[in-house]
């Protein structure tokens, strides 16, 4: 026997790195007919801050584990990384300490390279790809040309988010609920500036239309991109003024119509100053005069009191006859439908609160099916319902009141349906220098000019001067802005403009699958081999962004030819944060990092002594909560931190860090290591002149002891299968390692080497993707050749790819071993439970009422008197009455 050695990951973790590496291991394999189907395992790539995190550490994690049971399981997989690198950290990096943003983003590409590496993740580092390197932004630009030659690029003046922090427009997908930068935070104010745009609207029924097909997306994504592109059938319907003039209003509710008892336009609405009548002009001017100084985010916030003025002129309400007045309301927006509505108070919150303040009749034409009438009062009904009050439409539901009134209205000339979308043609300019160059050239005589495919990259000038001011420094750099028209020679200026990042990002997937291509940004066959993308892993904050922009990307490059599926991503998981223990002065509000609170079960502010409110968040600098990763793999291996990670909550819940939680972790895998050194120091191996083929195994020699372990074994196999097939409940996978580790510590000892090898080689195998530098060195010293030399951690001998236990096949559940041959049967007096026996499986009632009268329960509760009566329930129990 050799003495027991000692778990200790910082010799085993990076050696298996290198080898790994020098081995090609992560390779992705060249196509080929005799080989496994491909499988596609991406994480969404990062921002390169220079600093991993413990989110992203997650995210990686969880694909990686994904990655490594594909390829296990036959698969041909991609599993890529690489950089989303344009955007203004780098700029304002450069702005604040002068150094050039490429530079800068290159030095932290490096740097967070080598930190992923630490984890072990089983990445293909020759896909990589920065979006920054001309080699990539060179197809970014050949890809706008696209959009540009198909109609769905365009420049035009538009009232415009801007962002006055960070000094450049924004996208309506960035900005929030409450009017904020997604980045900076600030509140966006309106600018009326000429940018370009893409036309995403033009797919919006196709985005929407497609997104039941993703039945692998989280249900609250789909909803999250349908309420973003908002389509809503409803109706055109046009109320006639006195004086003739034709007021169109657009309705999502024309079933409520006999309930409109005012029409309200935008201030801004181009009839307001026609309809106006002398004695309304004066407080007409005022209001429309306080309107235009209100942010739209102001007009239209849900709490905020509605406010209007009536203009004098009155409408006839088409459908009912009645003679209703119009009014300008702040909530009514121009560009948004028609710039007019009807009221309909009692159907619309809106509405009701505005006819409230103003005093206008509340008409109730929808009731809900069966109830009282009156039972609604004093509150909208804005359900659907049952039509009262609406003449020949009355006793219709709301849904037949749709079609009936809308089809009534188109043959009288009154109105019409309708489709609207809340989704709008995507913002892509930018006014900033870190970013792609918009590819084109503007001529006097010739317009917009495509700059010619040969003449790309259009490369970012580097080391130019950054001040953040005074617009962008592009637009100075006379050497670079100034070049011939392409078209008719004359002289001509570039596009100043740079594009928004999430163009970059809206095709990185397709590149990984041709990285090196230098053609063409991907060819038609190596595309079509790999994606649709098999298994996505990101945030949930890309829900809108990135993930609606990309599947835009992928249906037009579709419809260009350049590729032959119609999404890009087939399933999706949304990982959950991962949230530190927080701790907080409520006093003062400041927060106190864990490491100044003395003593953890009573925490106490280090300075004034003051009790502190203890939570779990989000980690993040500014709230001192964060945990680095490289401190943990430091201390306990990258294998705990994965184990930890993947252990702690289902991968889409929110995870507390909790540092007992890993020390448990790193307990476990120390067990394991001593469990297969126990068994290795008993001379057992799985390969070699010690080790039995695996079909020795014969199930009629097996002692009690084999069957359990056995049968562990292959519940386990089932187990984690499942786990890693269906809602990927990795989690659960790692509790059943754990299972498997107990039923191999109690039974491996006098199990017979045949199947102990067995036990052994399918604990290592499912073990390899959550934890594989560990299941790679137990796997290697269990194949050796036994001399006990093979664990001082340093003998870097080389091992053959095939010999990996990456490179293993993933077990086959034996469904004979999970069979039971016997099963407890409970044993009931008069119905209560007395106690048990273990009885053959098969047996049939009059055996187990003879195995139950036999019993010695049976003997002291019924003191040798025959029952009155036995009740048998086969597999489960007997019950004795007496
Ligand atoms: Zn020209």
């Amino acid at each position: 026997m050799t003495e027991p050695s000692r778990y200790r990951p910082e010799t085993i973790e990076q050696r298996w790195q290198l080898q790994w590496e020098q081995l090609g291991l992560h390779a992705t394999p060249e196509p080929s007919s005799d080989s496994g189907e491909p499988y596609y395992a991406l994480s969404m790539f990062p921002y390169p801050s220079g600093s991993l995190h413990m989110g992203h550490v997650r995210n990686y994690v969880i694909t990686d584990v994904i990655a490594r049971a594909a390829r296990l399981r036959g698969r041909q997989v991609l599993h890529p990384m690489g950089w989303d690198a344009f955007g203004l950290p780098a700029e304002n990096a450069a702005i604040e300490r002068g150094v050039d943003p490429g530079d800068w983003t290159d030095r932290n590409i490096a740097q967070m390279r080598e930190q992923l590496k630490r984890l072990g993740l089983s990445i293909d580092w020759d896909r990589e790809v920065a979006t920054c390197h001309a080699d990539y932004y060179r197809w970014t630009q050949w890809l706008f040309l696209q959009f540009l030659d198909a109609g769905l690029a365009y420049r035009k003046e538009a009232t415009v988010n801007w962002d006055p922090i960070d000094q450049t427009v924004l996208a309506n997908e960035q900005v929030d609920a409450e009017g904020r930068s997604w980045r900076s935070g600030a509140q966006v104010e309106k600018r009326r500036l000429r940018q370009w745009f893409l036309k995403i609207t033009a797919y919006a029924d196709a985005l929407l239309d497609d997104l039941p097909s993703l039945q692998g997306w989280p249900e609250r994504v789909r909803t999250m991109q349908a309420n973003w592109i908002g389509r809503s059938l409803g109706a055109e319907l046009t109320f006639t003024a006195d004086s003739g003039a034709a007021i169109t209003v657009f309705t999502t509710r024309p079933d409520t119509i006999y309930g409109a008892t005012y029409v309200v336009l935008a201030p801004e609405h181009p009839l307001v100053a026609e309809l106006t009548t002398d004695d309304c002009r004066l407080s007409v001017a005022a209001f429309c005069d306080l309107v235009a100084r209100q942010s739209e985010q102001e007009r239209t916030a849900e709490d905020r009191p509605k406010r209007g003025v009536p203009i004098g002129a009155w409408v006839r309400n088409p459908a009912s006859g009645e003679r209703i007045p119009v009014w300008i309301a702040d909530y009514v927006l121009a560009d948004y439908g028609t710039g007019a509505v009807m009221g309909v108070p009692a159907h619309d919150q809106r509405d009701f609160t505005f006819a409230r303040q103003y005093e206008l009749p509340v008409r109730r034409v929808v009731i809900p099916e069966g109830s009282d009438p009156h039972a609604y009062e004093g509150q909208a009904w804005t359900e659907g319902g049952v039509l009262i009050a609406s003449g020949p439409f009355d006793g219709l539901s709301s849904a037949e009141a749709k079609t009936s009134i809308v089809a009534s209205a188109e043959a009288q000339g009154w109105g019409q349906g309708r489709v609207q979308y809340r989704l709008r043609d995507w913002l892509i300019s930018r006014q900033r220098y870190w970013g792609c160059p918009i590819p084109v050239i503007h001529c006097e005589a010739c317009g917009v000019v495509p700059v010619p495919e040969e003449q790309l990259p259009v490369e970012l000038p580097r080391d130019i001067p950054l001040s953040g001011k005074g617009g962008n420094p592009l637009a100075r750099l006379e050497s670079w802005l100034n070049v011939p028209c392409p078209r008719c020679g004359a002289p001509a200026q570039r596009e100043t403009d740079t594009m928004d990042t999430f163009m970059c990002s809206s095709w990185y997937y397709l590149r990984y699958s041709d990285p090196h291509n230098d053609q063409r940004p991907f060819g038609r066959d190596a595309v079509d081999r790999w994606l649709p993308v098999d298994q996505y892993v990101g945030g949930i904050e890309h829900a809108i962004l990135h993930l609606l922009y990309s599947r835009f990307f992928t249906k037009v490059l579709r419809d260009r030819g350049l590729l032959g599926f119609s999404e890009p991503f087939a399933r999706l998981l949304t990982q959950g944060m991962v949230q530190g223990i927080t701790y907080r002065n409520a006093h003062s509000g400041q927060y106190v990092a864990p490491a100044e609170v003395a003593d953890p079960s009573d925490p106490r502010d280090p300075i004034s002594g003051e009790v502190l409110e203890v939570f779990y968040e989000k980690m993040s600098k500014s709230k001192h909560n964060g945990v680095d990763p490289a401190v943990v793999i430091d201390r306990y291996g990258a294998d705990t931190a994965r184990m930890f990670i993947l252990f702690k909550a289902p991968p889409e819940k929110d995870l507390e860090w909790d540092d007992a939680d890993v020390e448990g972790q790193y307990r476990f895998l120390q067990r394991l290591w001593r469990l297969v050194d126990g068994a290795h120091g008993r001379g057992l191996r799985l390969s070699g002149p010690g080790a039995p083929p695996m079909q020795t195994l014969d199930p009629a020699s097996f002692s009690d002891g084999e069957k359990q372990l056995r049968r562990a074994v292959h519940t386990a196999i089932a187990a984690i299968s499942e786990d890693l097939e269906g809602e990927l409940q990795l989690n659960t996978a790692v509790s059943e390692l754990m299972k498997l580790s107990n039923a191999l510590a109690a039974h491996l000892e006098g199990a017979s080497p045949a199947v102990g090898r067995e036990a052994l080689a399918t604990l290592l195998i499912l073990l390899a993707p959550f934890a594989p530098h560990l299941a790679e060195e137990l796997w290697q010293k269990l194949n050796g050749d036994g001399d006990g030399n093979d664990d001082d951690g340093g003998n870097g001998a080389s091992v053959a790819a095939e010999a990996s236990v990456h490179r293993q096949r993933w077990p086959v559940v034996d469904p004979t071993a999970l069979v039971r041959d016997t099963i407890p049967l409970v044993i009931q007096v008069k119905g209560k439970m007395r106690g048990s026996l273990e009885v053959p499986a098969d047996a049939d009632a009059a055996t187990l009422e003879r195995l139950a009268l036999e019993s010695e329960v049976a003997q002291r509760w019924l003191e040798g008197q025959p029952p009155r009566r036995v009740i048998v329930v086969p597999g489960k129990l007997v019950n004795l009455v007496p």
